[in-house]
């Protein structure tokens, strides 16, 4: 018996309506927003991540799925989905295009973690991303969309913003947290202790419990902001506060990948423990010129549709249920079943669901089948009923039964 992979799941049958739910909500919150999809592809060349990513992050040094392909490439399964709409952003010349560039996307991402509830190895993600403006308001406007999203899932979270400055304000930063961590280095993660020198920003973002300690004494970014990046900021919460989003600000956060500049943001359920951020992003402007293309600025955020769906079923979130068949044709015979068979391809062809008995079994057996199935009329075809050629109807909620002939199936049946 073959396994399936550890920190990876199967959706099943009986489940697939609430991811299909999910997905639907959120291309409909996209349209509402003028988002446009975008599809990369599951790999890329692994430098992608490498530079979009940034080489000091837990994911690009620990948790990427990479391997040589038969022609000896470099290929990484994406562990999230912006670096690949960044590069065909640049790729496709879409710079030359309307601006602002407002995409999203729903992917599979690969992780390699230690497997635990709201964390796996393939999750997905539904990701949104908008090239080529700076202004304060459109960081709002992603919140925005993130809001939008999870109020139209019925989901509580709390929004968490922050500033994380542009790369002139946080080098001041930078240095006043290094004069902070100094003494404290002893005390910090292997981790931390790398990031001390290559980033200290990320020291930040540990999950360590030790590290977290002693963070909690750290200097505040919001304390450094240039004049620029704090008008942006108000400006930001000014939007917010027009649009009645609600957010606290936290100066803790600052994500987990680098090219991140000045707003940043994070929603969590309080619903989940550990795994509580359902969604976070922020503004980027540093990425497209990071990978080659002219200087572009952007922003966006990613949910994590695993977390989104355990947060929904913690939190008794009513998922509509999937349509049932409209009509079960049961067949008495094996002529009769001809029939049942032929009526259901008429019906299915004028958008009629229909299902038919497909295991010989008897009318009685059909009923209960057809019960389980939650059919909503039963038509059962006997030997008297094909030669008058009608069924008999029943029901399944009143338990009325009436004749219809064959040739009236399809107009009985439509818009039952
Ligand atoms: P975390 O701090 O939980 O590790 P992250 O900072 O690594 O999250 P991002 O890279 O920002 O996460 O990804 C955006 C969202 O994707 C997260 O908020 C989360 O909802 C989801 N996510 C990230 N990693 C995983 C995973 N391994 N399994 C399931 N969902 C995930
Ligand atoms: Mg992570």
């Amino acid at each position: 018996m073959i396994n399936i992979p550890k920190g990876t799941k199967d959706v099943l049958p009986q489940d697939a309506y609430k991811w299909q739910y999910v997905e639907s909500v959120a291309r409909d919150t996209a349209k509402l927003f003028n988002l446009k999809e975008v599809r990369t592809p599951t790999f890329e060349h692994t430098e992608l991540f490498q530079r979009g990513v940034g080489d000091t992050t837990d994911v690009v040094t620990k948790e990427m799925y990479t391997f040589r392909d038969k022609g000896d490439r470099s290929i990484t399964l994406k562990p999230e989905g912006t670096a690949g709409v960044a590069r065909s952003f640049i790729e496709n010349g879409m710079s030359g295009g309307v601006l602002p560039a407002k995409l999203f996307y729903i992917t599979p991402a690969f992780r390699y973690e230690r497997p635990q509830a709201g964390r796996l190895r393939e999750f997905h993600q539904f990701g949104v991303e908008i090239f080529g403006a700076k202004s304060a308001q459109t960081d709002a406007e992603a919140i925005a969309t993130a809001d939008a999203l999870l109020k139209r899932l019925g989901l509580q979270v709390k929004l968490y913003i922050n500033s994380i400055g542009c790369p002139a304000c946080r080098a001041e930063y930078n240095k006043a947290l290094k004069a902070f961590f100094a003494p404290h280095l002893d005390g910090l993660c292997y981790d931390c202790k790398n990031r001390f020198e290559k980033n200290p920003l990320r020291l930040l973002d540990c999950k360590e419990e030790t590290c977290k300690k002693i963070n909690a004494n750290a200097p505040s970014m919001l304390d450094y902001l240039c004049e620029d990046c704090k008008a942006h900021f108000e400006e930001v919460k000014a939007c917010l506060a027009g649009a009645g989003v609600e957010y606290e600000i936290d100066s803790r956060i600052v994500r987990g990948l680098d090219y991140y500049t000045r707003t940043v943001f994070e929603f969590v359920s309080t619903a989940i423990g550990a795994q509580g951020t359902v969604c976070a992003g922020g503004r980027y402007d540093g990425l497209i010129e990071q990978l080659g293309g002219a200087p572009t600025p952007a922003v966006g955020f990613a949910a994590g549709m695993e977390r989104l769906l355990i947060v929904m079923e913690q939190t008794g979130v009513q998922i509509p249920e999937p349509q049932k068949p409209t009509v079960y044709l049961a067949g008495m015979d094996d002529k009769c079943r001809q029939k049942a068979f032929e009526l259901a391809a008429r019906l299915r062809a004028s958008g009629v669901s229909a299902e038919i008995d497909h295991m010989s079994r008897s009318v009685k057996a059909q009923f209960k089948y057809a019960d389980k199935l939650g059919a909503k009329f039963v038509a059962v075809i006997g030997e008297s009923e094909l030669l008058e050629g009608q069924m008999s109807v029943k029901n399944m909620s009143n338990g009325e039964t009436e004749k219809i002939a064959f040739e009236n199936a399809v107009a009985y049946f439509t818009h039952k």
